[in-house]
């Protein structure tokens, strides 16, 4: 159990900044996805009375889909960002008091978590509930940006359901690469598994899983160049064997092209003092939202390498402002 050691803490500049500058809160929530909303809901109810920083994506990544149709409450499916309005719309009836701002960096040297903003403000929080999400890898093509939304996807559990039927391409030879496929397989006609080396860094298990998925067709030793279609993706180009002298283009039919080459916690601004995994998602204690530093806890996708779903990460906004009440109740 080595998980929850103290660091070995180091003062941040900020201690010498100008104490007019500090704005003392009782609670400060960073985030503005589902998570962060979500533990401004509570904590407002709680009368934690948070300041809530949403970051340069206000409302968070589901701002940048269109039909959400998994989320409980909305049995007609709705957009991702107008269920992001509502969630920060029930948040200010509460009387959160939400701000644009980016944490640029954090001192959790002592009881009082500093935290600066990046018009230099900085604020002491008793309570902080880092809510910053994670970002999903993409290949840097042209072409991704180009049909995000009209057949490029992240997050095949939030797409699957749109290709009911038709073919589909998954990037990938991780475990998620090979969980996807899997899932796609359930739902497409044929889903390719587009995989770089001519192995699968998926766990066994994996792996079994894959290769005996009769409708997946793994594409060993390729790359994605391009993407193609007149409204949406209607097609991949791939290079087979680059840069050997059995390189050839390889031109795939398909309707949805499924990104699954990890993903990067928003985590940098606090990995000098909390605890991550190899990755970068911050550790928290099971089951809470607890770090290993007192008084600041974590919810959502920066701490959530499994799940990364708008009602998981709501759910731990949730656990995450129950648990900064009952530590600030503690404190008095
Ligand atoms: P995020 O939504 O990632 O929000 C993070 C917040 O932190 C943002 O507001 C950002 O501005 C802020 N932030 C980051 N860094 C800082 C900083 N330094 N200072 C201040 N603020 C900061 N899930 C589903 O359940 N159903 C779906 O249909 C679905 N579709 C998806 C479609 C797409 C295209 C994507 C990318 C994801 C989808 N997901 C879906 C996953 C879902 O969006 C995430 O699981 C969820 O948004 C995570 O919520 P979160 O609050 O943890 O973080
Ligand atoms: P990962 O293990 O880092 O795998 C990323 C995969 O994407 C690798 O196969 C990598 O290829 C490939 N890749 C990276 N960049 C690429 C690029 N530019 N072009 C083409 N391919 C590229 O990430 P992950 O699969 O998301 O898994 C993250 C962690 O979560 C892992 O520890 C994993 O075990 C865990 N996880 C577990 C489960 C489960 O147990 N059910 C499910 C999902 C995830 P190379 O192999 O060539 O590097």
């Amino acid at each position: 159990m080595d998980t929850f050691k103290p660091l070995n803490l180091q003062k941040d500049t900020n201690n010498n900044q100008d104490i007019q500058n500090i704005e003392k809160v009782k609670c400060l929530i960073i985030g503005s996805g589902p998570a962060g909303y979500t533990a401004a809901i509570y904590a407002s109810r709680a009368n934690l009375k948070p300041v809530l920083y949403t970051g340069l994506q206000m409302g968070g990544q589901l701002t940048t889909t269109t039909e959400v149709d998994n989320y409980p409450g909305y049995p007609d499916g709705i957009t991702g960002p107008k269920m992001m309005e509502d969630f920060k719309n029930q948040a200010e009836r509460f009387g959160a008091d939400i701000r644009f701002g980016i944490a640029t960096s954090v001192d959790f040297s002592s009881r009082k978590h500093r935290v600066t903003f990046d018009d230099n403000k900085i604020l002491e929080a008793d309570a902080v509930i880092i809510a910053t999400g994670a970002t999903a890898k993409y290949l840097g093509l042209e072409s991704e940006a180009k049909y995000a939304g009209m057949g490029v996807s992240a997050c095949a559990t939030c797409d699957g359901f749109f290709y009911k039927g038709k073919d589909v391409a998954v990037v990938g030879g991780g475990d998620t690469a090979a969980e996807e496929a899997t899932y796609l397989a359930g739902l497409c006609r044929k889903v390719y598994l587009i995989v770089r080396r001519d192995v699968l860094r998926a766990s066994k298990v994996m792996q079994d899983k894959v290769l005996n998925t009769a409708n997946i067709e793994i594409l060993w030793e390729h790359q994605t160049v391009d993407l193609y279609g007149e409204n949406g993706v209607e097609g991949a180009t791939l290079i087979r064997k680059k840069a050997t002298v059995e390189e050839e283009i390889v031109k795939i039919k398909i309707d949805g092209f499924f990104l699954a080459i990890g993903h990067n916690p928003n985590s940098e601004v606090f990995q000098q003092y909390l605890h991550t995994d190899k990755v970068g998602y911050i550790k928290t204690v099971p089951g809470t939202t607890k770090t290993n530093i007192a008084g600041v806890f974590a919810a959502g996708d920066v701490q959530d390498p499994n799940y990364r779903q708008a009602v998981t990460a709501a759910g731990s906004g949730c656990m995450a402002a129950i648990d900064a009440e009952r530590y600030l109740s503690e404190l008095k």
